[in-house]
């Protein structure tokens, strides 16, 4: 039923004033009737309230099992994002690669105490394995290589598909958001992140639509709903890597809204070299660039998380 489609049909109801890869101050003043890149009418979200009591934390696990569609630099950008509106945020990363924990500056090799402690006998408690980060109300639970061995020794273990939501349980009334990097695999990794998330955020790169992918992985989101985690939602699809000047782009985003619908996120992530250069950076586009493009989308999709996806808003 589903195939890989590269899709050719495409509307010319755009009228994009941004030019992304020019990274500057572009526009951020969208007139009542301007159309946004998904083909719908922009929908400011306005700013969100300041909290007066935080957690208990709403889980998002940032997944799809292709590699390099943006869900490392969507979870420390959206986290940061989060953080400056006033949230308390953990970020988990749950790659073996260590992209989030390097993306945040932190030499991650190095480190004794990893989230693979937390997962595979004898586990350590959370918070020995939990750090801040340089930017305030932002903390992360590392990962490096150790993580890599944790899918094999997890198979014998009664529970293998709940322990990182044991490992997170006793944290969880600190902070207002979660967000877990996954890897990019379906495994069992992954598993244990949709078993422990209320909702899902999808990044999808606007390169090439490939509905087979998003199908096996909607499929495994239902099946961990059905036999894990009856309260896992989808989220919302995060369309990355935008370029407006090509057709190309065009195109897949209209293909990407015509399946999904309301569930892709009005914010949409330009490609611009300002993403690769804050992970050398070591810091978020929001601190790194605060004035970028960049950094003002992952504040409007944090805007929009916090509408659509967390539980005290
Ligand atoms: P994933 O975690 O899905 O593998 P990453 O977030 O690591 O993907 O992104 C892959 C590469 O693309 C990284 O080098 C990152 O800096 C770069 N990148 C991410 N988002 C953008 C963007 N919007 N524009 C340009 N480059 C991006
Ligand atoms: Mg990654």
């Amino acid at each position: 039923m589903f195939g890989d489609a590269v899709v050719t049909s495409a509307g010319d109801q755009y009228r994009i004033q941004v030019s992304p890869g020019h990274d500057a101050d572009e526009v951020d003043h969208h007139a009542a009737d301007e159309i946004g890149p998904t083909g719908r009418p922009y929908r400011e979200v306005p700013e969100p309230r300041p909290l007066d009591r935080h957690g208990p934390a709403t889980v998002i696990a940032v997944c799809n099992q292709k590699g390099g569609v943006g869900k490392t630099t969507s979870t420390i950008n959206l986290g940061a994002a989060l953080a400056e509106y006033g949230r308390r945020v953990l970020l988990v990363d749950l790659d073996p690669q260590g992209a989030l924990s390097a993306g945040l500056g932190v030499p991650h090799h190095e480190l004794e105490q990893t989230v693979y402690n937390l997962l595979v006998p004898p586990q350590v408690a959370t918070d020995e394995v939990l750090m801040r980060t340089r930017v305030e109300g932002l903390d992360l639970l590392p990962s490096n290589i150790d993580l890599s061995a944790a899918e094999i020794q997890l198979v014998t273990e009664v529970g293998r598909e709940q322990s990182l939501g044991r490992a997170l349980h006793p944290v969880l009334d600190r902070y207002d958001v979660v967000l877990i990097d996954c890897q990019p695999s379906l495994g069992l990794l992954t598993v244990n992140a949709l078993a422990c998330s209320d909702t899902v955020l999808i990044p999808m790169e606007c390169e090439y639509f490939s509905l087979r992918g998003l199908a096996l992985l909607t499929d495994t989101i239902n099946k961990v709903r059905d036999r894990l985690n009856p309260r896992l939602d989808l989220g919302g699809i995060l369309v990355t890597m935008f370029d407006a000047r090509t057709l190309h782009s065009r195109e897949v985003m209209a293909r990407v809204v015509e399946v999904f619908g309301e569930a892709v996120y009005d914010t949409v992530i330009s490609r611009t070299v300002r993403f690769p250069e804050t992970s050398v950076a070591g810091e978020p586009i929001t601190s790194w660039a605060p004035r970028s493009a960049g950094a003002k989308a992952y504040r409007a999709l944090a805007r929009e998380v916090i509408a659509r996806n967390l539980k005290g808003a």
